[in-house]
């Protein structure tokens, strides 16, 4: 059986929708549909997770949400009405949207959770209902039904899943009608809503497709692969037809946003092939994520990401490298901040902290350097900002001399500095810190350089 999942656009509007049902019916090996909460249907409109946002931070304020309350229901009805759905079949729809606001949680943090949740739940709810109109029996599947049981130690709106949630799919495997289920959030052992980070009906559907050992999971969305470099920085960049999980996870990491890359998790421990696809032209190979086995790299490069929004702290200290315990005291001192790092690139007198700009304010940015100051005493301290990070990935730089050479000789032909340079343990990426400002330009020029080597 194969779990497929259908993005915020791809099931926006009605079009949309009756596009997703005629992909459903083609294979009748797409038993688990997944959905997202109605998406974009235009670059300026707003998808619905966004209006519930919306509607959660009025209700907390008590501002009047009436309105904000009409246009999500009337985003469903919408669709409804494309089909000649009977608005009979779907009070559950304004009755649930309704109740939320006469729902009590836990905490603020609870409802807005819960809030989010109902944009894929109806949606879910729903694409059942059109599936069953259409002659195709399909069940809704909530997922408590379901048993995805999600943790919310980092808050409820940053689940992750718990390992028996597994053991609870399982039995789905065997379903031999159509199950609608879903995405982005599943129940704690307390049974609140959770959700995951935003984008995370991706995660769900790999869980499932996990659980139930699908034979691939098909994320459909709205482009026709996942491209070598991101298109709005490169024309026409090359479509990835197949690449391996951790190749995709970095790029991922580093901004290409086509798939969560939490999602990859369940689906390397599965061992479950990714396919992603354009539910407006199906008919398109798409971009298979596979495991690295057999796996024969065609190009030196799989892909160029690039990921802004890092801050990196720099500190210079000469003898740094005979001072026990030094990168001790500093890490220490983040995390009684409460702040994660992402990369510790290191010099013998230097050590560069880089980590995500979101989690720091100025006064804490000050606190921070205080702290180490008078800790570690360094000659040098300063925060960068202005920091983006460019990650050059690919499985065929594994086994092949003169990748480094190749990014460098790029950068410098395109005039752009580099602060830090690091080639991942895994041996298949190479990470470069540049200034925010020539990240586009080095991004375009790695990728074009070795677009013409390997040609
Ligand atoms: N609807 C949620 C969001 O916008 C989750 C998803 O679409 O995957 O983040």
């Amino acid at each position: 059986m194969k779990v497929v999942k259908f993005g915020g656009s791809s099931l926006a509007d009605g079009p949309h929708v009756e596009r997703a049902i005629a992909i459903i019916k083609e294979d009748p090996e797409r038993r688990i549909i997944v959905t997202s909460a109605p998406g974009k249907r235009s670059a300026d409109d707003v998808k619905v997770t966004d209006l519930l946002i919306a509607y959660a931070t009025a209700v907390l304020h008590r501002d009047d949400y009436a309105e904000i309350r009409e246009k999500i229901i009337r985003r469903y009805f919408e669709i409804a009405a494309f089909f000649d759905l009977p608005q009979k079949a779907l009070q559950f729809i304004p009755q649930t949207i309704t109740s939320l606001a006469e729902t009590a949680f836990p905490n603020a943090d609870y409802l807005m959770a819960a809030f989010k949740a109902t944009g894929e739940r109806l949606n879910a709810f729903l694409l059942a209902a059109l599936l069953n109109h259409q002659g195709i029996t399909a069940q809704f599947i909530d997922p408590k039904e379901a048993g995805i049981i999600v943790s919310d130690q980092l808050g409820p709106n940053n689940a992750t899943v718990l390992p028996q949630t597994y053991s609870h799919l399982a039995r789905f495997w065997e379903s031999r009608e159509v199950l609608v289920i879903p995405g982005f959030y599943g129940y704690t052992p307390n049974g609140e809503v959770a959700t995951f980070s935003r984008g995370g009906s991706d995660i769900t559907g790999a869980i499932i497709a996990r659980g139930v050992a699908a034979e691939c999971y098909e994320n459909f969305t709205d482009v026709d692969a996942i491209y070598a470099a991101n298109p709005t920085v490169v024309s026409h960049p090359r479509p990835i037809k197949e690449m391996t999980y951790r190749e995709m996870r970095e790029l991922a990491y580093a901004g290409f946003s086509v798939f969560h890359d939490e999602a990859l998790i369940p689906a390397i421990a599965g061992k479950i092939p990714v396919i992603v696809k354009n539910t407006n032209a199906p008919q398109r190979p798409g971009t298979r994520i596979i495991p690295a086995t057999n796996f024969k790299p065609q190009t030196t490069i799989t892909g160029v990401a690039c990921a802004r929004n890092f801050s990196a702290l720099y500190l210079h200290k000469y003898l740094l490298n005979k001072e026990v315990g030094v990168t001790l005291k500093i890490l220490k001192i983040l995390s009684a901040h409460g702040i994660s790092y992402e990369h510790m690139p290191s010099g013998i007198d230097d050590l560069t902290i880089i980590t995500r700009t979101s989690q720091l304010t100025p006064a804490l940015r000050q606190q921070i350097a205080l702290d180490i100051q008078a800790a570690v005493q360094p000659d040098h301290l300063e925060w960068i900002d202005d920091y983006a990070i460019i990650m050059v990935v690919g499985e065929g730089m594994h086994d092949r001399i003169g990748t480094t050479n190749g990014v460098t000789t790029a950068l410098a032909q395109a005039n752009v500095a580099i602060h830090m340079i690091n080639q991942g343990a895994s041996r298949i990426s190479i990470m470069v810190g540049v200034r925010a400002s020539d990240a586009d330009r080095g991004t375009a020029a790695i990728y074009n350089y070795f677009e013409k080597e390997d040609a």
